[in-house]
């Protein structure tokens, strides 16, 4: 019931299991990341708690990568096995999707999708997101734009993030019913359902609002990260700057 997104000059995997174990307090029942190295989306998952996710990584370690993302799910549709934790991706392994809360519609649009041959092997709502961004992303070439298309035809409560491996400097996050912030900080951003995510590295942060999708895009050259907010239409949104000045060290 977590989610962390990550672009910037840490080790993102690091960043990702740390803001998850902030998260944990919410209960779940798996746990999920992917990086994005050198074009390539890297993912492990686990059902259970984070040591099982934390096993497998030192089993299996991902490369290391300055973007990323990770899950806590409670689940919903689907059993809380490894194939329906998050993250999910597309049948070519392009496209990266966290997800709390429900999509309602999610069977319509599943049943679409596999009319155009996608192959969905999870029984979760959440995985439709991802095919979908995909075929979205692969039509525009733009995340932000992408994710904005496909939120326009969901139905239900919705906190997405996700990334692409055509854009490693790129993280994006939507919102409907259901919490996501930002936090910005020289060179980096983070995007979380709870500012106890990120809270270690900064105490700047935006609050999104209803039906807002915000990217994150991290400058190669100069390491600094713009932040874009717009609603589902793509119109500039007004967004609520603030900054954290309670005590998070408890
Ligand atoms: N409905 C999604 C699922 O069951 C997300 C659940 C959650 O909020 O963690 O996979």
């Amino acid at each position: 019931c977590g989610i962390v997104g990550y672009v910037g000059r840490r080790p993102a995997l690091e960043v990702v299991t740390a803001g998850l174990r902030r998260l944990e307090y919410r209960g779940y029942d798996s746990a999920g990341v992917a990086v994005l190295a050198d074009g390539v989306l890297a993912v492990a998952k686990k059902a259970g708690k984070l040591v099982n996710l934390e096993k497998e990584l030192g089993e299996h370690p991902l490369p290391a990568a300055t973007a990323g993302l990770g899950h806590t799910r409670w689940a919903t549709h689907g059993a809380p096995n490894d194939v329906n934790a998050h993250p999910h991706l597309d049948d070519a392994g392009r496209v990266a999707v966290v997800h709390n809360g429900i999509i309602e519609n999610f069977a319509a649009l599943r049943a679409e999708l596999e009319e155009r041959g996608r192959r969905l092997v999870s029984d979760t709502d959440t995985e439709v997101v991802s095919h979908l961004l995909a075929e979205e992303y692969s039509a525009c070439g733009d995340l932000a734009e992408a994710m904005r298309l496909v939120c326009r035809r969901l139905e239900g409560a919705f906190t997405l993030v996700a990334v692409a491996a055509e854009e490693p400097g790129v993280v994006v996050g939507a919102r409907r019913n259901s919490p996501l912030v930002a936090g910005v900080a020289q060179g980096e951003g983070f995007l979380a359902s709870d500012v106890a995510a990120f809270i270690e590295y900064t105490r700047d942060a935006l609050e999104l609002g209803q039906d807002q999708v915000v990217e994150l895009r991290r400058d190669e050259a100069d390491g600094s990260v713009a932040v874009t907010v717009t609603g589902f239409d793509g119109r500039p949104a007004e967004v609520r700057e603030f900054h954290i000045d309670w005590d998070a060290s408890a």
